[in-house]
């Protein structure tokens, strides 16, 4: 019986046992060879290994006797001893070609089938069968439909082929080269993965076509299975493949990366940056931003010069407040008790404040103007502000927005510029850590403008409440809400603020102190701050709520009353309170310093040791003289650091020709001021006795020693006249009188701006009697009232009625004020 060899053959000599030549026609009888699992086909050549004893001993009868044998397949594979009824009753007849024993006891054979056979009967059963068989003629027709039939079958038998079913070449070639339609399905069916039984079935097929046709069948089937498979095949190489180059790309990179010992740390900064993302409570269009930044960071090399771009962006992002905001508590009466605890005075102020925030409670909107605190400065705009956030719970912040010119400095620079940050404002949020600070933007006033860019547009769009919610900045790109940002800016004038931004703000003036107020400022405020800064007091211990801390008292120094006088009156001149804390500062820090050299005994600070500490005083109080004087007059001037009284110096000088020469400070407006002042009392020569030669043999030289230029500039025409008339008549103008208004040519006076400054600044200066346009009347007003009672005032409406005033009666030495009448 035969079976296919699994095992490797060994390597031995076989012995080849040459078949004789015999007759050619197939006997009747011949000896059977059961096959396990193969059915063969006439004109087939084929090897075959054959172990089972009873199959040795058939193929060497045959051997023996014409080398003819019959080959039938077996039933059922598994059965080792086959009986009659075990194998099928049709075979083919075969010629042993060659024989070979190998030394394992197997035979191998080549044979060669020759012609479909039926068995008959069994003629012995041992020691092998021999049967008597009968031929089976072949059926063949031929026609069209046959050759259609054929080349069908050839062309399905090539698809199989092509779909991958191994076949020798050969074969293949062979097969396309057949022509007789019986052997054509004869050659092919061994080569099919078919069951044993379909291809018996195939073999007991008598008739061509229809063998044909059931292997057409065949074929069919077999081509979807190979098509089906081919596709499983594809589908999974191709998903193994992208997965596994995915795979390996990745390994690579982790490898790479780990090479450079960056791996942890990159994949952390990574993380750490999402999280991040996550915790900013951004709005989704930033997040979405950020998330998109960050994917490029991480395709970007470890140390690519964009990636710190990147990532000083990213960092900007996850650290503005987007939704973090401190809660608001607008109570009016809290309000009310931080600002009184925090300031002394500016009732007004705290009033207006007090105001604004009541119509924001009950409007439940931060929408509505901006508040606009003016002053010189050191009046507490800043420390108001710094209050109302206290009042309110929130942040504060403040931002200067002197000398900006570029609009690039509010809104930012896009992120192409090398160093890029966002502007100002954006700025100003992140250190504020809340969406929701009060925002404070100094000196207004002092916004710059040229061609880089309006800086005032870009404000305006960040101050206005109907747009800064969606608030661009070129940096961020995204946009952030400032809605409950609450703005307050800050200025010192009025009138360089540009109109547009004017027009949003509600203005509230703080004219600066009197001497009195400064005092108490000084007692309840600064020298405890600066005892406490300069730890010569205790902290004070936490206040309980709606009681006030009592005062504590430092065991080192004690300022003497009087001695803060002396610094307001002789080393400050100021209308806010900042040179006088610099200089209350001044002398904590000696008295510091001498306890830290172990000084127990306490200092007293009185007028004596205040010399001691600071030298002479910078400033004589009062007036500039202590006489009446010739040719000096004293003026009222509005500046920058809020009102302030002017010296004007003429004096006379024997010349060819006449001239005015003008020095010290003076502005353009005042050189103007002082020629017409000078045409006036031209044109009175003859009523103030003034011989006309005078004008013309002198040279009169005007001049306004160091002191803040004044804002208004016309101002100071009716001092500069009264000096220029008495230099030039030789009458002093009175010690103690000082003055403010425009002139005209024809000698009336005209009105002035700045009216509750100046009055602060003449009472500040020890005068007693102010002279000013009668117009300014209704302006008084707003004049503190124990700044009033100290002060008496004329209101005039011409130039000779200031000269009555303000000169003395040379001969009679009579002061011309006597007779007027106090103001108030
Ligand atoms: P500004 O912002 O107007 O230039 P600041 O607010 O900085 O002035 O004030 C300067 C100093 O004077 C601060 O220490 C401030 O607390 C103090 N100060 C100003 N006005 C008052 C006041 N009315 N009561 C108490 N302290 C004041």
């Amino acid at each position: 019986m035969a079976r296919k060899a699994k095992k490797p053959e060994p390597e031995i000599e076989p012995e080849i046992m040459e078949v004789e030549e015999e007759d050619e026609r197939i006997p009747d009888v011949l000896p059977l060879l059961a096959v396990r699992d193969a059915v063969y086909f006439p004109r087939m050549i084929f090897p075959l290994v054959v172990g089972r004893d009873k199959s040795v001993r058939a193929l060497e009868d045959a051997v023996a006797h014409g080398r003819y044998i019959l080959l039938v397949a077996q039933k059922e594979m598994g059965v080792d001893e086959p009986g009659r009824d075990d194998v099928y009753s049709v075979g083919v007849a075969a010629e042993v070609m060659q024989m070979l024993k190998v030394p394992d006891g197997t035979v191998r054979v080549m044979l060669e089938g020759l012609a479909r056979m039926r068995i008959t009967g069994f003629e012995h059963d041992e020691p092998h069968y021999r049967v008597h068989v009968t031929e089976i003629p072949e059926v063949e027709a031929r026609g069209v439909e046959m050759e259609a039939l054929m080349r069908s079958v050839s062309s399905q038998f090539e698809q199989v082929v092509h779909l991958g079913r191994q076949i020798p070449a050969e074969a293949l070639l062979n097969i396309i080269s057949i022509d007789e339609p019986g052997r054509l399905a004869d050659t092919i069916t061994p080569y099919l993965p078919i069951k044993v039984e379909q291809k018996q079935d195939i073999l007991e097929t008598t008739s061509a076509g229809e063998r044909l046709n059931k292997l057409s069948t065949i074929l069919r089937r077999e081509i979807e299975i190979l098509e089906i498979q081919k596709n499983i095949r594809s589908r999974v190489e191709k998903e193994m493949g992208e997965s596994q180059r995915e795979y390996l790309l990745r390994e690579q990179m982790k490898a790479i990366q780990q090479e450079l010992g960056e791996r942890d740390e990159r994949s952390g900064e990574m993380g750490e940056y999402r999280a991040r993302i996550e915790a900013a409570g951004m709005t989704p269009i930033a997040k979405e931003k950020a998330e998109k930044e960050l994917e490029r960071l991480e395709k970007m090399p470890f140390a690519a010069p964009e990636g710190v771009v990147i990532r000083t962006y990213l960092d900007w992002l996850v650290t503005l407040p987007w939704s973090i905001s401190t809660e608001e508590k607008l109570n009016v009466n809290e309000a009310q008790r931080v600002l009184d605890e925090d300031h002394y005075g500016l009732k007004q102020v705290k009033d207006r404040i007090l105001e604004f925030l009541a119509v924001r409670k009950l409007s439940g909107s931060m929408k509505g103007p901006i508040l606009c605190f003016a002053g010189p400065p050191g009046v507490g705009k800043t420390s108001i502000g710094k209050s109302i956030a206290r009042a309110l719970g929130r942040k504060f912040v403040r931002m200067s927005l002197g000398g900006v010119r570029d609009e690039a400095e509010i809104r930012g620079h896009r992120r192409t510029y090398i160093g890029a940050l966002p502007g100002r404002i954006i700025q100003g949020v992140k250190a504020a850590g809340s969406r929701n600070p009060v925002f404070m933007l100094d000196e207004i006033d002092k916004l710059g403008m040229d061609f880089r860019g309006d800086p005032s547009a870009a404000l305006l769009e960040a101050l206005d409440p109907e747009q800064n919610d969606q608030f661009s900045d070129h940096y961020l790109e995204v946009a952030f809400d400032l809605s409950d940002v609450m703005f307050v800016t800050t200025a010192n004038m009025l009138d360089t603020i540009p109109p547009a931004l004017r027009d949003r703000m509600e203005i509230i003036a703080f004219p600066g102190y009197i001497e009195d107020e400064k005092l108490a400022i000084a007692q309840q405020f600064l020298v405890p701050k600066q005892l406490r800064d300069h730890g010569l007091m205790p902290q004070p211990a936490a206040e309980r709520k709606g009681k006030k801390a009592k005062p504590l008292k430092s065991k080192y120094m004690e300022f003497d009353p009087n001695a803060i006088r002396e610094i307001i009156r002789g080393y400050t001149r100021e209308a806010g309170v900042r040179s006088l804390e610099r200089t209350i500062a001044n002398v904590c820090r000696k008295v510091a310093k001498e306890v830290a050299r172990g000084k127990t005994a306490k200092v007293i600070v009185n007028e004596k040791v205040l010399r001691k500490f600071l030298g002479s005083p910078r400033f004589s109080y009062g007036l500039a003289e202590e006489r009446d004087e010739v040719g000096i007059a004293t003026g009222l001037a509005y500046t920058e650091v809020g009102g302030d009284t002017i010296m004007v110096e003429v004096a006379r000088l024997p010349s060819s020709h006449g001239s005015l020469q003008l020095t010290g400070h003076l502005g353009d407006v005042m050189r103007e001021s002082a020629q017409a002042a000078l045409t006036f009392v031209h044109s009175r020569a003859a009523k103030l006795e003034i011989p006309q030669e005078t004008f013309e043999k002198s040279e009169i030289h005007i001049h306004v020693p160091a002191g803040g230029i004044p804002k208004d500039g016309p101002s100071a025409g009716i001092t500069i006249a009264t000096a220029i008339a008495s230099a030039l008549t030789g009458k002093a103008v009175r010690k103690d009188v000082a003055m403010t208004g425009e002139i005209t040519l024809r000698g009336k006076v005209l009105p002035i701006g700045g009216l509750k400054e100046k009055t602060l600044a003449a009472h500040r200066a020890g005068i007693k009697t102010i002279i000013l346009p009668k117009e300014n009347r209704k302006d008084l007003e707003d004049v503190p009232k124990n700044v009033k009672k100290d002060l008496s005032f004329r209101f005039v409406e011409t130039m000779d009625q200031v000269l009555r005033l303000a000169l003395v009666d040379k001969k009679a030495g009579k002061q011309g004020a006597t007779k007027a009448h106090r103001a108030s």
